[in-house]
């Protein structure tokens, strides 16, 4: 069974071609790439064959129906392809950002579907739309192929009350939809899952801690294998400090600067969205700049990286006392799967719970990087969001 998974964003289209192995959700990636620049001159798309070179084609893109449907001639291309026709294709998995209250889990999608995605989108503005326009061209295209919808917010959809509502008027919530959604889901909920596999635990009976650590960053708490709380909230803003994004504030700060400094809600919006964070505070994003300028000793990348890694600490101070507890806390994505650093200064604070970091294992990126004795395990998972989405596709059309 051949799966396509995109993840269609406003001016570009990555996608990923798989191919599962029966029932075993063991998934062998055949073809990757990218549609760069849709609706901007000079459009191409990047498109690697496994075991081949990376081929670069530039084609005219003037909108995500022709990206799509350029792909599909690439992915069935005898030479680039590994597609004999699309009627190979068993369906296309999609990326959506935002599923609102609708949706706790992945879909098929059909017209109700794409209504209530359209919906979410005054919660998304930046992502549903383009997230339908994917499925829209797909469609377009090839109306009878199945296409299923996995949502970043739909495993956060078992938060309590407590954890989802913020203290506004009660219509806020009720009549505009203002609550904590959450985000990363697919990263969360399957690094949770494999987190209990390597701990040879039923889920079930876990309480654990996923820390998504990329550009942007989330922590969220799992008891049971069910999301209970998670820093981001209405927006992929709240929570750590990120690569460009500020993550909490004090809330009446952008009222505070819009009245003070004479500046629109664009602006202040680009200031915590994109000049914010990390690169706000130390001119860099890229957590690997910021650390060779901290090991340079540079002042303001230092503060950068004790702030970025308070701001972690107290999210899972806060969940172990949100828990009553906690099994184990794990790292994930760009910064939490390959910066020692940075687990290592997290995880100093967390002696007093039993927690015996294991240095050598966190040097070297190991899974499990605590010591045999550690009361509270501390382990590191690569993240594979594309793969959760073909594996949901793949159930999903397998029924
Ligand atoms: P996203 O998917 O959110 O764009 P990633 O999960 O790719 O982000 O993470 C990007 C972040 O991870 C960047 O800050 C980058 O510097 C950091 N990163 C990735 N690989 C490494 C590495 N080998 N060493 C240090 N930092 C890394």
């Amino acid at each position: 069974m051949k799966i396509l998974v995109i993840n269609s964003g406003s001016s570009s289209i990555k996608y990923k071609l798989y191919q599962a192995k029966d029932n075993n959700h063991d998934f062998i990636l055949l073809a990757s790439g990218g549609a760069e620049r849709i609706g901007i001159s000079g459009a191409f798309i990047n498109h690697k064959k496994e075991g081949r070179e990376k081929d670069h084609i530039f084609v005219e893109l003037p909108d995500h129906k022709k990206a799509i449907h350029s792909i599909f001639e690439i992915l069935t291309d005898p030479e680039k392809g590994c597609l004999a026709g699309l009627q190979e294709l068993a369906g296309v998995g999609h990326r959506v950002v935002h599923g609102g209250e609708h949706f706790t889990k992945s879909v098929l999608v059909d017209g109700e579907v794409v209504k209530a995605v359209r919906e979410s989108s005054v919660l998304a503005p930046l992502h549903n739309p383009p997230n339908l326009m994917g499925i829209q061209a797909v469609y377009e295209l090839q109306p009878k192929m199945k296409q299923v919808a996995v949502f970043d917010t739909a495993i956060h959809q078992t938060m309590p009350p407590k954890a989802y509502l913020y203290g506004l008027p009660r219509e806020q919530y009720t009549v505009h939809k203002i609550r904590r959604y959450g985000f990363h889901g697919t990263s969360h909920g399957y690094v949770a899952r494999k987190a209990a596999k390597e701990l040879k635990r039923p889920i079930k009976k876990l309480k654990l801690i996923t820390c998504h650590l990329g550009n942007g960053g989330s922590i969220t708490a799992f008891v049971g294998g069910k999301s209970v709380d998670t820093s981001m909230g209405l927006t992929p803003l709240a929570g750590l400090l990120m690569g460009t994004r500020s993550g909490d504030l004090d809330p009446y700060i952008p009222l505070h600067i819009m009245q003070t400094q004479d500046m629109s809600v664009e602006q202040v919006s680009g200031l915590m969205n994109k000049h914010g964070g990390l690169l706000g505070l130390c001119g860099k994003r890229d957590m690997r700049d910021v650390i060779d300028g901290y090991e340079k000793g540079r002042g303001a990348c230092i503060e950068a990286v004790e702030m970025f890694v308070y701001s972690i600490q107290k999210y899972i101070g806060a969940y172990i006392a949100a828990m009553n507890g906690v099994d184990a806390i794990v790292f994930t994505a760009g910064i939490g799967e390959n910066v020692g650093l940075i687990r290592e200064k997290v995880l100093e604070n967390f002696g007093y719970i039993g927690l015996k970091l294991n240095k050598r294992s966190n040097g070297a990126n190991k899974t499990l990087i605590t010591s045999k004795n550690s009361k509270v395990k501390a382990l590191v998972i690569h993240t594979d969001e594309e793969k959760v989405i073909a594996s949901d596709t793949f159930d999903i059309l397998n029924g």
